[in-house]
């Protein structure tokens, strides 16, 4: 699934080809791409109007659109791709095309049609309304941080993915900040002491800005908008590799799962409150 960082350079893939053009026609193909909108408003808020920027927020694409219109949301989800390329008109997993006045369209491909198109008018759904700060953002202080964590139970590396405490965080790079942190992701949010704290505030932004800098990590089905991966991939230290070395240790990786996702963790550089 994308993260901030995937989502990040989608925008900026996407955005030279949209500001400044108008939508002369939005279609909606499937009815799970607009399953949070009446696609009748959709379509007519956004027919006509022109794009003046294109701008990320958590793992969430928004087109900001001219004549106090509200702004269109894309979330791509697990598997949606961003595309100024007409072959996906024969792809079967089309879900929505962005028709403009000048240049190609974008076409919204996605096989397993979690992704979805809808306006921040006040129907949004709560996954957008309740988003956390943006972690690379000057209101991401530590002190922030230190109060989101507050008294919570909840595991370390399960509370980084709530998207409603912080935005655009995944478990891509929950599981490689935790590392750089030296962080047990199994430690209760809300028990982490002062330096964990600093350590693990420096280590998300680190970790995201440095991804941004790649242009994301290619899983599965991320692709930047021109068909190339990501390169981040050289990068990751733990994600993925359970059985590998640790490049700091040389203790074995170690993989288990939390609240159904995946972590990846090294058992000697992130011991637990006790030894586990
Ligand atoms: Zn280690």
């Amino acid at each position: 699934m994308p993260e901030l960082p995937e989502v990040e350079t989608v925008v900026r893939g996407i955005r030279p080809g949209l500001v400044g053009n108008t939508i002369t026609r939005l279609e909606l193909l499937h009815p799970r791409v607009y399953r949070h909108s009446d696609p009748n408003v959709l379509r007519c808020i956004v027919e006509g109007a022109t794009i003046q920027d294109v701008t990320r927020r958590g793992k969430f694409i928004l087109l900001h659109l001219d004549g106090n219109r509200p702004p269109l949301a894309i979330h791509l989800r697990m598997s949606g791709k961003l595309l100024f390329d007409d072959s996906a008109l024969h792809s079967p997993h089309l879900r929505a095309s962005v028709y403009l006045d000048e240049g190609p369209a974008l076409h919204f491909v996605d096989t397993r049609t979690f992704g979805t198109f809808f306006l921040v008018d006040g129907t949004e759904p709560n996954g957008f309304r309740t988003l956390g700060p943006e972690p690379l953002s000057s209101q991401f202080t530590r002190a922030e941080f230190a109060r989101i964590l507050g008294a919570s139970r909840t595991p370390i590396k399960t509370y980084l993915l709530m998207q409603d405490k912080i935005a655009g965080i995944g478990n891509i790079y929950a599981s490689e900040a935790l590392w750089m942190a030296r962080v047990s992701p199994k430690l209760p949010a809300g028990t982490l002491n002062d330096e964990q704290i600093s350590h693990l505030h420096r280590a998300i932004r680190k970790v995201l800005r440095d991804a941004v800098k790649q242009m994301g990590t290619t899983f599965s089905d991320f692709r930047r908008p021109g068909g190339q991966p990501g390169e981040y991939g050289n990068n990751l230290h733990v994600y993925g590799r359970a059985g590998e070395t640790c490049p700091r240790c040389r203790q074995p990786i170690e993989r288990m799962v939390q609240h159904g996702r995946s972590t990846f963790f090294c058992p000697k550089c992130q011991r637990g409150p006790r030894r586990d």
